[in-house]
C-alpha cells in the first residue's frame, strides 16, 4: 500500500477533516465512510492449544499476518493489529481501517520466538502493534533499513537482511530472497528494503512471499528438498498489478518454487484493490482446480496442521461472524 506524506494541518477534528476535503475530496468521502463502518469480528478462531511440537502449523490471524509453529518454533509474520493503518496526525490516524478484526488479539497470541517483517509499508509494519509486541525473548528479522522504525532494545535481537543474505535464528535459518515490490514507507524513502523469506526449521521448508508482483525469483528457490508451504500475496491487483501479483500468478509462482501447499493472504482484511472482497480466494481455488486441497487457509482465523486438509481444520464459527458471505458495502 502506499501512502503519500501528508503536510500537518492544526489539530482540532473539525481543522483535520476541513484539511482534507481540501487536499482531497476522495480521500475525504473514503475517510467519512471508514468512520461510519464497523469493523467485523473475524470469522474463524485458531484453537492454539491443540498446535503440537512437532511438524507445521500455522493459522491466518488476517491480511499478511500468520502465526507458525514449525517443531515447536513459533513466527509471527507482517504482524497488523491495529484497527487503523496510516501516517499519524497529531493524535489522529490518517488511514484505512480494517474490515475484519484480527482473528486473535494481540494480547492472547502465543509469543513468538521470531517476528519476520518484509518490508515497511502501512499494512506490514504495523509500528503500534510491534511496540505491544517487544519481548526478551522474541527476535526480529526484517528489511535492509527498515530498523529505525523499531525501538531495537526492546527485542532479543534486530537484523536486517539484504537479498540473498541469511541468518540462523534459534533452529530456523532464514534467508531473504527477491520479490517484485517496492520499499517506501512513505514518498521520499525510498531507501528501504523489501523482502521474501525462505524458512527451513530442521527438515520443514517454508516460503513468505511478502508483497510482489509476479516474478521468476520464486523459481529460484525450488531445491532437491520438497517446500512444505507457501505464503502468498494474493490480493490488491487491481489496479495495482505491478506492485501485487494476481491470484493466479501467486499460485504459478509458489509451483515454481514447488510448494505442496500455498496459504493465501493479503486479502480479506484492508480493501487496497478494486477487485470484490472474495474474488482473489475465489481465483485461487478456481485456479488450483483438482488440486483445491493445495489451499492451506480461505477464511481469517483458519488454521493448517499437518498432514490434514485445511477444511477439516476450519475451526469453530465466531457466533455472529459473517463467514464466507460477501461483506456489506463491498464487491
Ligand atoms: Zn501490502
Ligand atoms: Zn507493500
Amino acid at each position: 500500500m502506499k501512502m503519500s506524506t501528508i503536510p500537518r494541518p492544526v489539530g482540532t477534528t473539525q481543522s483535520l477533516a476541513k484539511f482534507l476535503f481540501r487536499a482531497s475530496p476522495a480521500i475525504w468521502h473514503r475517510l467519512a465512510e471508514d468512520r461510519k463502518r464497523a469493523v467485523v469480528p473475524a470469522p474463524r478462531i485458531p484453537d492454539f492449544s491443540a498446535w503440537s511440537d512437532t511438524g507445521i502449523h500455522a493459522a491466518w490471524i488476517g491480511h499478511s499476518t500468520v502465526l507458525l509453529r514449525v517443531d515447536g518454533f513459533t513466527i509471527l509474520t507482517d504482524p497488523v493489529f491495529s484497527t487503523k493503518i496510516g501516517v499519524e496526525v497529531g493524535r489522529y490516524i490518517v488511514g484505512m481501517k480494517r474490515l475484519v478484526h484480527p482473528a486473535v488479539e494481540l494480547a492472547r497470541l502465543p509469543a513468538p520466538n521470531l517476528i519476520l517483517l518484509s518490508h515497511a509499508h502501512m499494512d506490514h509494519f504495523d509500528v503500534p502493534a510491534l511496540r505491544k509486541l517487544e519481548q526478551r525473548g522474541t527476535a526480529v528479522v526484517t528489511a535492509a533499513s527498515t530498523s529505525d522504525l523499531l525501538r531495537v532494545k526492546g527485542y532479543k535481537s534486530v537484523q536486517e537482511l539484504r537479498w540473498d543474505e541469511s541468518c540462523q535464528i534459534g533452529p530456523a535459518k532464514i534467508r531473504a530472497f527477491e520479490v517484485a515490490h517496492w520499499g517506501a514507507r512513505k514518498r521520499t524513502d525510498v531507501h528501504r528494503g523489501y523482502n521474501g523469506y525462505l524458512i527451513e526449521v530442521g527438515r520443514h521448508r517454508i516460503i513468505f512471499g511478502g508483497d510482489t508482483a509476479q516474478t521468476d525469483s520464486f523459481r529460484r528457490l525450488r531445491s532437491s528438498k520438497p517446500l512444505d508451504l507457501a505464503i502468498m500475496p494474493i490480493g490488491a491487483y487491481d489496479p495495482w498489478i505491478h506492485a501485487h501479483c494476481t491470484p493466479e500468478q501467486a499460485l504459478a509462482m509458489a509451483n515454481d518454487a514447488g510448494a505442496e501447499f500455498v496459504l493465501p493472504v493479503h486479502h480479506q482484511t484492508f480493501k487496497l484493490g478494486n477487485e470484490g472482497y472474495r474474488e482473489p480466494i475465489e481465483r485461487l481455488l478456481l485456479a488450483a482446480g483438482s488440486g483445491e486441497d493445495r489451499i492451506a487457509v480461505r477464511d481469517i482465523g483458519d488454521e493448517f496442521r499437518p498432514g490434514v486438509r485445511s477444511a477439516a481444520y476450519a475451526g469453530p464459527t465466531r457466533p455472529g461472524a459473517r463467514g464466507r458471505a460477501e461483506m456489506p458495502g463491498l464487491r
